[in-house]
């Protein structure tokens, strides 16, 4: 199975797949542990700030081979590749799917950089996924900027994308005030285009407004921010009370927790 038929598996069960990043061996190991303790396939993300810290091989070789250590059903995913030719180099590193974000352009530039991903993409038949409307990024507020289920039509249809990533009230990192989800926008886009409807920014969204989204067409829902707090909050706390130094004996605390986060998150897409 590739991720295309992976996310039209979960449109037709109104199911989703959980997207996690992972930024080290520890953070890669504890999606893994999660996901094989609640059966769930893994969808791997790097950024380029990630890929830019372990390097591109290193990261889909450890990726590829903590997938067959493990057993579980796993593909690598660029999360907001900025530019072609980052997406280019993922391509040619063997990803299973990539993300071009180019949200802060003009809708037009938006169309232009996305079909061309898509059409670079086409001969390794992966899945490309575009943002529409604009998420905030981390530190940034979110002031409007949501997506409309027009614009999402004309976008789909003149880009040819597989999936989307839509703006409809989640943003990246820690939310200041308690976030709340435009469902109803979501569900209006969800009957405007049958494309695979993507929501960043999960980190705190209360679980029942997540499995809302996944009932109302979210079929990717992306992890980050909860997963880098979890580890370095414990792995502070763990070193306040001992002097160990030997970090294979103190890390593995610190993933113990991720992997805890995790699986209720692997949970909360099950609808468990
Ligand atoms: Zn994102």
């Amino acid at each position: 199975m590739n991720v295309k038929e992976l996310l039209k598996g979960c449109q037709q069960s109104k199911s989703a797949v959980l997207a996690t990043n992972f930024y080290n061996l520890e953070t890669l190991q504890a999606v893994m542990r999660a996901a094989q303790a609640t059966k769930s396939p893994v969808l791997l993300q790097l950024t380029r700030s990630s890929i830019d810290y372990m390097g591109l091989k290193n990261a889909v070789v450890m990726a590829r081979q903590t997938i067959a250590d493990y057993g579980v059903d796993g593909w690598i995913h660029l999360d907001h590749g900025g530019s072609v030719e980052l997406v280019e180099r993922c391509l040619d590193a063997g990803f299973d799917s990539v993300m071009i974000d180019a949200s802060e352009e003009p809708f037009e530039v938006n169309v232009e950089t996305t079909r061309r991903v898509v059409e670079l993409a086409a001969p390794y038949g992966v899945n490309v996924e575009a943002e529409l409307g604009y998420v905030a990024k981390l530190g940034q507020q979110q002031g409007g900027g949501f997506t409309t289920p027009e614009e999402a039509k004309l976008f789909v249809e003149q880009t040819g994308v597989d999936a989307l990533a839509v703006s409809i009230g989640s943003a990246h990192g820690f939310y200041k005030q308690a976030p709340k989800l435009d469902i109803e926008r979501l569900a209006q886009i969800h009957a405007a285009t049958d494309v695979a409807l993507v929501l960043h920014g999960s980190s705190g969204i209360p679980h029942d407004m997540v499995q809302s989204a996944i009932s109302n067409g979210i079929v990717k829902v992306n992890l980050a921010t909860e997963i880098k707090d979890t580890f370095m909050r414990n792995l502070k706390a763990i070193l306040t009370t001992t002097d160990e130094i030997d970090l294979r004996k103190v890390f593995p605390k610190a993933t113990d927790a991720v992997v805890e986060l995790l699986v209720e998150k692997y949970k909360m897409v099950k609808n468990l």
